[in-house]
């Protein structure tokens, strides 16, 4: 029999077959890019799980990965509260609590410990059927629970000095919102627990077929062998129904939509370059938007550092304290100059803005890929270091996202309908690329530096691991460069 957990059920909330063919038939679950970033999640986890005990006096450690014959053992003794405790029920449906509280009536009290600053109930999260799940457990284990709370991150926290637990977090009591879907989710456990333990199903096809790319998960090839490399998946921003549509008269592939079927003008335009497998180019459009730049025009990246414990004062949690910053500077008479700098330290980026503002001064225009990101980042810094409000506000407002060319102006069937700079420069540059580089993405250079500045027993070289930073964050600026020269060369 397979065992059922709580990590399990939310698998099974969000796609049966998924959570199947990964207890069933786990050799052929194509496994996703490992995720460094799921990974820190989990630790920081832990993290707030740590100052979630402190708000406890007396409280019982059970070990780590301990059985629940152990929990069953322990609980017999004086203690009030339990820190992980563990129960199966006879069909292997296994939780293990954050927090067990004995309360004076002899009823139980569970404390879900989440590291996210408010109670969430999307599709990603669902900590109100999470805590069912842990009620069920018990409940069948004949532990009587007559209240069951969550203990989130207080998002106001700021921090000064030595973390306060009590105000680090915020413990609300979700009974009531329990006890509202509780029978339905007992339901869902058993199907679940069902489900997971068939011998067989349909591996034929799955149900996604009829959503969105963003609903897929990593086995959608392995259900779905018949899909082509360029499908209707791939159409920026297309509908569920759209795609419903087209899937029940099997056209799966971009190039099989009919003429007449109704699509918005970017997504027509994607059809094009699919069809007629060229890239379809406006380039008045580029050109206007080209004409507004004010050389010198400065190409910008920041990497950044969240955490859901506030590493710095002044911090809140999970605010990004951006730790490095690559620019390219590029004059009206094509000279090229590059700034860099990274921290060295989990510190305000003070001199990093200092010297920044003396390589770009106050002029010109700052370009990104998603600006957005970057643009949140100054504000944040205004909040924090006012000194420089001037300076970044006007980066804020002469900032152009490069990326919003590749979502309107230029479509190219080889992006596989995504404007990320990942996909599009290896079409357009395909001399440039990450691959060959260390640190290739933004989670494996938040998870480099934290390590390298917090962790008493890195053992990494120091100046070649500052090397990597350095060139990955420096290429993402490069690439920008190379990519608006493709661009300036088609007028
Ligand atoms: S692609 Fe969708 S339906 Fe298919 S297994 Fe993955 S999540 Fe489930």
């Amino acid at each position: 029999m397979h065992q059922l957990t709580k990590t399990d059920f939310k698998y099974y909330l969000d796609c049966p077959e998924t959570i199947w063919l990964l207890k069933n038939k786990p050799e052929v679950y194509p496994k996703g890019e490992f995720s460094l970033f799921a990974e820190k999640l989990i630790n920081e986890g832990y993290e707030v799980e740590t100052y979630a005990k402190q708000l406890f006096t007396n409280g019982l450690d059970l070990p780590e990965y301990g059985s629940p014959k152990e929990t069953q053992n322990a609980l017999t003794d004086t203690h009030s509260v339990y820190f992980q405790p563990s129960f199966s029920t006879n069909k292997d449906i296994f939780a293990r609590i954050d927090i067990l509280e004995r309360l004076a009536d002899g009823t139980w009290h569970i404390y879900e410990v989440k590291s996210s600053t408010s109670i969430k109930k999307d599709r990603k999260h669902r900590h109100i059927e999470d805590a069912c799940f842990q009620k069920y457990v018990l409940t069948e284990c004949g532990y009587a629970v007559s209240k069951v709370s969550i203990i989130h991150l207080n998002a106001a926290y700021v921090k000064q000095g030595a973390i306060i637990p009590s105000e680090l977090l915020e413990i609300v009591d979700i009974t009531e919102k329990v006890n509202a879907i509780y029978s339905g989710v007992v339901n869902q456990i058993n199907a679940g627990s069902n489900f997971i333990n068939k011998e067989v199903i349909n591996e034929n096809v799955c149900s996604c077929k009829y959503k969105t790319r963003s609903n897929h998960c990593d086995a959608f090839g392995y259900f779905n062998t018949t899909i082509p490399e360029y499908s209707i998946y791939e159409i920026g921003r297309i509908s569920a129904k759209k795609v419903g549509l087209l899937a029940d008269n099997e056209q799966y592939a971009i190039i099989d939509i009919p003429k007449d079927f109704e699509l918005n003008v970017n997504q027509q335009t994607q059809v094009e370059s699919v069809k007629q497998e060229q890239p379809i180019i406006n380039k008045t459009s580029i050109k206007r938007e080209f004409d507004k730049l004010k050389f010198p025009l400065h190409f910008i990246d920041y990497e950044t550092y969240a955490s859901a414990i506030p590493r710095i004062d002044g911090l809140s949690p999970h605010k990004h304290l951006t730790f490095q910053v690559s620019i390219h500077t590029l004059t009206e008479d094509n000279t090229l100059t590059h700034f860099e700098h990274l921290l060295d330290a989990m510190q305000m980026p003070t001199d990093m803005l200092c010297a920044m503002q003396d390589f770009t001064g106050g002029a010109g225009t700052f370009i990104s890929w998603h600006a957005s990101f970057e643009i949140s980042r100054n504000k944040d810094l205004i909040e924090w270091l006012p000194q420089f409000t001037n300076y970044l506000t006007y980066i804020n407002e002469h900032t152009f996202d490069l990326e919003t060319i590749f979502k309107k102006d230029y479509i190219d069937y080889r992006f596989h309908g995504s404007s990320s700079i990942k996909k599009v420069l290896p079409v357009l540059c395909p001399d440039i690329s990450y691959s060959d580089l260390d640190v290739n993405n933004g989670t494996m250079a938040l998870d480099t530096w934290g390590r390298m500045v917090l962790d008493k027993d890195f053992s990494e070289d120091i100046e070649s691991t500052r090397k990597n930073l350095l060139e990955y964050c420096e290429l993402d600026t490069l690439a920008m460069v190379k990519l608006y020269e493709v661009l300036t060369k088609l007028f």
